[in-house]
């Protein structure tokens, strides 16, 4: 009899984050400044033939768009219900019996139990190692190199030139580099538009950050045609809703230029929560993303993070950050949230020195 579930499952959890409801959540870094006008307007005109009958098989609105808007040709585009499910596609093409994947670790949560989930053995190395020698990231011979440039959850960006080396190292044999960049519009720096010269290159987008379309869940991914096409075989049909195809291409379009504002918003605030932080003595991590991380208050993320909640503030907590420890991951949106959070942050602060 085979054994139910199979033995590698057995490890495996559901994703389980705080999600009680909250008055100020600055925990998944959603856009906090709403969504795209134009992915709404596109929902906001919906038909019954939007429901009644199925979405294109391969959305190819949505690929059409992203090529329009990248200049790659409509064959280097694949898309997902989310990027998370570009990604669980990338793997299962890539994985199967001894399958491994590497990554820089800490990296986006949800990539190791993905990788789990398709046969893949996990290999992190640490972050800083990584980051000094790319090459670590090949050790072994992984069938999968991840890089999440900017990295969740520190939001650090791995420098040009060191992604050069590794794909240089990787050259046309090596193993599938997925990079993820959901992040990458408030980093202002893409590799997208080059996916297709190189013939092992992924880089993978979500339609649920920068754009505000998370509850859409779509998502999209750049890579040569013969990539691409493995990623689209392993998604299956009809995967993108019509209405998601339609909204997150719409977005992606961006002819209204929405998205220039939200990223210059964020990166603004970024920069004076920053300053912030550092006024309070928890510098953040350098980050080009839409979020900072910084130091646990108490050397207990998590037990910092259900304080911060009762005053009805949600961020994300961390552990084994190298150099930190301890940390909590603060989404970047409109400075009235900001403020909230910094009473919040101030309050607790405060009653921690009444408690010591
Ligand atoms: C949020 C996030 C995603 C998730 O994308 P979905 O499209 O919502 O599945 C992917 N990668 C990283 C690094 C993220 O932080």
């Amino acid at each position: 009899m085979s054994p139910f579930p199979r033995p590698d499952y057995e490890a495996l959890t559901r994703y389980t984050p705080d999600r009680r409801p909250v008055g100020i959540d600055l925990s998944d870094n959603t856009n906090l400044w709403g969504t795209h006008p134009a992915a709404l307007e596109r929902i906001r005109s919906a038909g019954p033939n939007d429901l009644a009958r199925y979405p294109d098989l391969y959305a190819d609105r949505l690929r059409e768009a992203v090529a329009h808007h990248f200049g790659v040709a409509v064959d280097c585009v694949t898309t997902g219900c989310g990027s998370d499910d570009v990604l669980d596609s990338a793997f299962r093409a890539a994985g199967g019996d001894s399958a491994t994947i590497s990554f820089a670790a800490p990296t986006f949560s949800m990539v190791e139990p993905l990788a789990r989930m398709n046969g893949m053995e996990v290999r992190p190395t640490s972050w800083p190692d990584a980051l000094d020698d790319p090459g670590l990231l090949l050790a072994g011979a992984p069938s999968v190199v991840y890089v999440c440039r900017p990295n969740n959850p520190t939001g650090e960006q791995a420098p040009d030139e060191w992604l050069d080396e590794l794909l240089a190292r990787v050259g046309g044999d090596g193993p599938l580099v997925i990079l993820d960049e959901a992040y990458a519009d408030f980093a202002e720096e893409t590799r997208l538009p080059t996916a297709p010269d190189h013939p092992r290159l992924l880089v993978a987008r979500t339609a649920s950050k920068a754009y505000g379309l998370a509850g859409l869940r779509t998502g999209f991914a750049v890579a040569c045609a013969e990539v691409a096409l493995e990623v689209e075989k392993s998604r299956g049909p009809y995967k993108v809703t019509r209405l998601g195809t339609d909204a997150a291409a719409a977005a992606v379009l961006d002819e209204d230029g929405w998205m220039a504002g939200v990223v210059r918003s964020t990166i603004e605030n970024r920069r004076r929560l920053s300053r912030e932080l550092d006024a309070r003595g928890y510098a953040p991590l350098s980050s080009r993303s839409n979020f900072l991380l910084f130091r646990s208050l108490t050397g207990a993320a998590r037990e910092d993070a259900l304080r911060l909640r009762a005053r009805d503030v949600a961020v994300r907590p961390f552990s084994g950050i190298p150099g930190m420890g301890d940390g909590l991951r603060v989404t970047v949106g409109p400075w009235s949230m900001m403020e909230a959070f910094l009473t919040a942050l101030d309050e607790e602060i405060a009653a921690l020195e009444v408690r010591s």
